[in-house]
């Protein structure tokens, strides 16, 4: 289960949308709201949505 998927949005991003990627492995559409943090995870399917800056190595170059 450490295989999960990380999808990444924009640090602006305040509410992202899942549908599990569609197709029979997909589910409703709900909507996930990065209250504080920079990752939220999606209840249904577990995929894990990280905006861009949590993503990036500290200190690495712009
Ligand atoms: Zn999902």
């Amino acid at each position: 289960m450490d295989s999960r998927e990380i999808i990444q949005v924009d640090d602006e991003t305040q509410t992202t949308e899942c549908n599990g990627g569609g197709g029979p492995l997909g589910h409703p559409l709900v909507y996930l709201t990065f209250d504080d943090g920079d990752t939220v995870d999606c209840y249904y399917c577990s995929r894990r949505f990280a905006k861009a800056r949590s993503l990036k190595p500290k200190g690495a170059a712009q």
